[in-house]
């Protein structure tokens, strides 16, 4: 599980595996959302989604990659 106050990113809000993901902390995601990243636009924690749906549940961490560390591909 994602330690406190990081997520994984992206999350897709089908919940389908993504190719390259990693953790970032709420800082981050917001500033990435502000620079319009790619990946924000279909993510369960973009902002948008997030107003509507509320937060997606905390997603496992495959190999508790550290902040910033890309995470192992499944
Ligand atoms: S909203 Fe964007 S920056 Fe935040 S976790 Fe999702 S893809 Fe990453």
């Amino acid at each position: 599980m994602a330690e406190p106050n990081l997520q994984v990113c992206p999350t897709r809000i089908d919940g389908s595996a993504v190719l390259f993901a990693h953790k970032v902390d709420r800082p981050r995601c917001q500033e990435r959302q502000r620079q319009r990243y790619h990946k924000c636009f279909t993510c369960a924690w973009n902002n948008s989604y997030v107003a509507k749906h509320g937060e997606p549940a905390p997603a496992p961490v495959p190999g508790g990659a550290a902040l910033g560390e890309p995470l192992p591909v499944s």
